[in-house]
């Protein structure tokens, strides 16, 4: 459960609400894109551009480079999509070209590296600061041969300040969100210093922003890694809350300081998650259900979200839109006649009305009625008030209106959606179509013919072709 405070702030920044809220005035929303593109996309800077070749086409293609690198649509236009990314709170380093002090590559050459952390922010005690920054190094020196250790006197390889606004590094700071931090390539004097925006709220919480998270993704800059276009990756550029104490290194950012360092010293290499690719054609997908109008398919601990008309797809943790949800459910249908979306793992269940969970919950499947051996479910779809439970081959069909289980169930799925003969994974209804997902196929099971009229790659639903 967040604050009314957070979840107006996940509303106007994570959410394509775009409708609901009032669209920035277009000469905002120029000045915006421009500002981004020479920040993070080495547009050159007005004063220059408009001298040099023809303006609007430069910016074009750096739009397309940011939509690129996204995994947007690469339209060159600034959609509301690409506004809406543009807004989203991130790391002050750019995303593409050389970086901005050092050209090349650079490494550091020995493996014993040294931090300072030069002053505080008032709003965490000096001990939160030490143990948030000495766990972010952690976990960097897990995945590879570094050591880091902190003295506090004296010039260490990596300098750690809060700073604000100008600070002599011609990269100012700007205030309250926006750009949380920046960190220098390895190298001598600046190089490897990590800057923390001062005027940030820094937290040892879920509240914005944890000093831990984006700490541990400064510090891969200050060992020289660049930006990854992996949304899971640590090395994202964008802010995303993930739990700390249960936090491992994704496998990208494992690759990555590999690739520069080689691999750890440990004898047993770590592992880390990975994040589905959207277009893998053996991908499979956990749970789906429509939620007002767009369809929502969940795959351990992020969501696609299709929205209708547009088609287009958005890529995201659950824990964004859903804190209090846990990663990997296990299967969904949305209420229509309530208004309520229920979710699934292992014998709980939520309720969401929205981005909201119900009070109550999770509650244990057993109120549903099922026999005490059913103790997870496969996947769930809502029709006309009924809600079909799927449990490996057999499903139960549940009276919403008379709030019971109805008799002569569990059936054989076989027996009564013919052509559906393995495991469902996940089913959605759409325009009297159950759609039954099994592996990575779908089967549209056309409910007034009563017979399956289609079967194709389940990341159709995607865009891939
Ligand atoms: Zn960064
Ligand atoms: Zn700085």
């Amino acid at each position: 459960m967040f604050s009314l405070q957070m979840l107006l702030f996940l509303l106007l920044l994570h959410m394509q609400v775009a409708t609901a809220f009032p669209t920035p005035s277009e000469e905002k929303s120029t000045t915006m894109v421009q500002d981004y593109l020479e920040k993070f996309y080495q547009l050159p800077s007005s004063r220059y551009r408009s001298a040099r070749k023809n303006s609007t086409s430069m910016i074009v293609e750096k739009l397309k480079e940011m939509q690129r690198f996204f995994g947007l649509n690469v339209t060159g236009k600034p959609d509301a999509e690409t506004l809406e990314t543009m807004e989203k709170p991130r790391c002050g380093v750019p995303d593409r070209g050389d970086f901005m002090l050092t050209p090349g590559n650079p490494k550091w050459k020995h493996t014993n590296l040294t931090y300072r952390i030069i002053n505080y922010t008032p709003q965490l005690s000096e001990a939160d600061v030490d143990s948030a920054i000495e766990r972010a190094f952690e976990l960097w020196s897990h995945a590879s041969p570094l050591r880091f250790t902190r003295i506090s006197q004296g010039e260490p390889d990596i300098k750690i300040a809060f700073v604000q606004r100008d600070h002599g590094d011609n990269s100012p700071f700007d205030g309250p969100n926006g750009i949380l931090a920046h960190a220098f390539q390895p190298g001598q004097g600046i190089g490897g210093d990590a800057h923390f925006d001062a005027e940030e709220t820094w937290t040892k919480t879920s509240a914005n922003y944890n000093l831990f998270l984006v700490a541990a993704h400064e510090f891969g800059h200050s060992l020289g890694l660049s930006h990854s276009s992996d949304p899971g990756a640590l090395m994202y550029p964008n802010y995303a809350f993930r739990e700390p104490s249960t936090y491992l290194l994704p496998q990208d950012d494992i690759n990555g300081i590999q690739a520069i360092y080689g691999p750890s010293d440990n004898p047993i290499q770590p592992t880390g998650p990975s994040t589905p690719r959207t277009c893998d054609p053996r991908l499979t997908f956990d749970a789906i259900t429509t939620l007002r109008g767009e369809i929502f398919f969940f795959r351990d601990k992020y969501f696609w979200r299709r929205h209708p008309q547009l088609r287009s797809i958005e890529f995201n943790f659950i824990s964004l839109f859903w804190p209090a949800l846990p990663d990997s459910i296990q299967a969904a249908y949305e209420d229509l006649d309530r208004d309520l979306v229920f979710l699934f793992k292992g014998n709980q269940y939520w309720a969401m009305n929205g981005y909201d969970l119900q009070p109550g919950y999770p509650r244990d499947i057993s109120n549903y009625g099922f026999p005490s051996n059913v103790q997870a479910i496969d996947a769930a779809v809502y029709f006309r008030s009924k809600t079909y439970f799927f449990v490996n081959d057999q499903f139960w069909r549940y009276d919403n209106e008379r709030q019971t289980m109805e008799p002569g169930y569990p059936k054989s799925t076989l027996s009564i959606f013919p052509g559906i003969e393995s495991k469902v994974d996940a089913v959605f209804q759409q325009n009297y179509f159950f759609f039954f997902f099994s592996g990575p196929r779908f089967y549209a099971f056309d409910l007034q013919a009563h017979r399956v009229t289609r079967v194709d790659r389940s990341n159709r639903w995607l865009n891939c072709r």
